[in-house]
C-alpha cells in the first residue's frame, strides 16, 4: 500500500446498468461513473465491467471491495446470477473483480440491502440506527438495517419483503407463493391490475403512464395505487413490528410517482401501525441518487475493521 488516504472500491450490478465508484470513509464518493450492461456472453458482460473498474480505479488502490447484485446470489461462494443480465449465471464475480483489483477482502451483498445501507448511511436514515429501506420498481426488494448493520440473515436473502404474504385468497406470485406484497405494489402487477379495469387495455404502457394518469386524477389508477399502497403498507408495518423500527425509506423506478404512491401508503401505515413502538412509523423517499452503489462500498468498509464507520454512524 501507498500513503493514500485509505478507499473502497464500490460496485453497483444491475440488469439495465453498472456503476463503480471509489468512496471515502465518510461516504463521500471520490469518482464513479456508470455504463449501460452490455449485451453478451459471460466474458462480454465482465470485459465491459472491467474496463468501467478501471477507469474508475485509475491510480487508486482500494483496501476493499463492496458489491451489490441484483439477484439471486450464491453470497458463500461469490456466484451471481442475475435475473436480467442473461449471460451471468452462477457468474463467479467476487473472484473476477478479486483478480482485477489485487488480493483485498470482497464482499458480495443483495441489491436491496446496499439501498438500505446506502439511505443508512448517507441518505435519509442517517441521523438513526434502525432502517427499512425499499425499491419498488419491476419487482419488490428491500433491505433493513437494524442497530448500525445490515441484517443478512442465515441465507443472506433476509428483507424479502416483497413477498410477505398480504392478501391470503392472493393472485399467484412470480415466487410460487400467493397474495404476496409485489402482486400488487410492482410496477408490471400495476399496470396488468389497471388494465383488468379498462385502464388503457390495449395500449402498450408502462408504470411510468400509470403514475401520471394517477397524478392526473384517472380513478383507475388511483384506485390501483391505492391497492399497492395499503399492500405496500401491510408488508412494511409487517416488518416494523417484527424488528421494531420507525425509519422507513422508498426508492425505485416506480417511487417517482411521488405523492400518488406515497400519500396513500402514509394513510395506509397509519392506519395499520397502531403498537406504540411503531406509533411514530414514518415513509419518507430516498434522498440519493445512488444509494445502492454507496451502500455497496459500506458493505467494504465494513470488512475493514480498523477503518470501519460504523461506530461513527452509531454514535
Ligand atoms: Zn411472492
Amino acid at each position: 500500500m501507498t500513503d493514500q488516504p485509505v478507499t473502497v472500491l464500490g460496485i453497483d450490478i444491475g440488469g439495465t446498468k453498472m456503476a463503480a465508484a471509489i468512496v471515502a470513509a465518510d461516504g463521500e464518493i471520490l469518482t464513479k461513473d456508470r455504463i449501460a450492461t452490455p449485451p453478451g456472453d459471460a466474458d462480454q458482460v465482465f470485459a465491459a465491467l472491467g474496463e468501467l473498474i478501471a477507469r474508475v480505479k485509475g491510480d487508486t488502490e482500494p483496501a476493499a471491495v463492496g458489491i451489490g447484485s441484483a439477484g439471486p446470489l450464491d453470497q458463500e461462494h461469490g456466484l451471481v446470477s442475475p435475473v436480467n443480465i442473461a449471460g451471468w449465471r452462477n457468474f463467479p464475480l467476487v473472484d473476477r473483480v478479486r483478480a482485477l483489483v489485487g488480493d483485498v477482502p470482497v464482499r458480495l451483498g443483495v441489491d436491496g440491502h446496499c439501498f438500505a445501507l446506502g439511505e443508512f448511511w448517507t441518505g435519509a436514515g442517517r441521523d438513526v440506527g434502525s432502517l427499512l429501506g425499499i425499491v419498488v420498481s419491476t419487482g419488490v426488494g428491500a433491505g433493513i438495517v437494524v442497530d448500525g448493520r445490515p441484517l443478512l440473515g442465515q441465507s443472506g436473502n433476509a428483507a424479502h419483503l416483497g413477498h410477505v404474504v398480504v392478501d391470503l385468497d392472493g393472485e399467484a406470485c412470480a415466487c410460487g407463493s400467493y397474495g404476496c406484497v409485489e402482486t400488487y405494489a410492482s410496477g408490471p402487477r400495476m399496470v396488468a391490475r389497471a388494465k383488468r379495469r379498462g385502464w388503457r387495455s390495449t395500449e402498450d404502457v408502462d408504470a411510468a403512464v400509470l403514475s401520471a394518469d394517477a397524478a392526473a386524477g384517472d380513478e383507475i389508477a388511483l384506485s390501483v395505487f391505492d391497492d399497492g399502497a395499503q399492500a405496500l403498507a401491510a408488508g412494511i408495518v409487517a416488518t416494523a413490528v417484527t424488528v421494531d423500527l420507525t425509519t422507513v425509506v422508498i426508492g425505485g423506478g416506480v417511487a417517482k410517482a411521488g405523492p400518488v404512491l406515497f400519500d396513500p401508503v402514509q394513510r395506509w401505515v397509519k392506519r395499520l401501525a397502531q403498537l406504540p413502538f411503531v406509533a411514530d412509523l414514518t415513509v419518507q423517499p430516498a434522498q440519493l441518487d445512488n444509494a445502492g452503489l454507496i451502500g455497496a462500498a459500506r458493505l467494504g468498509w465494513d470488512l475493514l475493521p480498523a477503518a470501519t464507520p460504523s461506530e461513527s454512524a452509531l454514535r
